[in-house]
């Protein structure tokens, strides 16, 4: 049986993961990858945020996941960050910041095509 250690909680979310934090995440995981089951080799793995921090995950131990950095950790920071561009577009929308399109015959353009391809102007 282990000595239980309180959570390691980071200060801030750029605090970085002390060493001995990132030991006890290794151990957690029993030295493997969670994402492909491959065991963690030395030097090719980092501490990764299962719930990232642009999506407003915690800077702390329970968050903590040791992944290989390639491909599993460049892999999910390539999605979080994309994960987080959407969210971004979707809220902008929804508080009415969109840019209107400009797209010829759009909503906003003051022409409209019609389904037989004619060309009117909007009234
Ligand atoms: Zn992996």
């Amino acid at each position: 049986m282990s000595r239980s250690v309180p959570e390691w909680i980071g200060k801030t979310d750029d605090t970085p993961v002390p060493d001995r934090v990132k030991l006890r995440v290794f151990d957690k995981f029993e030295g493997i990858c969670p994402k492909c089951t491959r065991e963690l080799q030395p030097g090719e793995w980092e501490c990764d945020h299962v719930v990232p921090l642009i999506l407003g995950g915690e800077n702390r131990e329970t968050n903590l996941q040791p992944l290989c950095t390639d491909p599993c950790h460049s892999g999910k920071t390539a999605l979080d960050v994309k994960l987080k561009a959407r969210v971004e577009r979707v809220k902008r929308r929804h508080v009415g910041l969109r840019k209107p399109s400009r797209f010829a015959c759009s909503r906003n353009s003051k022409w409209k095509k019609k389904i037989d391809g004619s060309v009117v102007a909007r009234r």
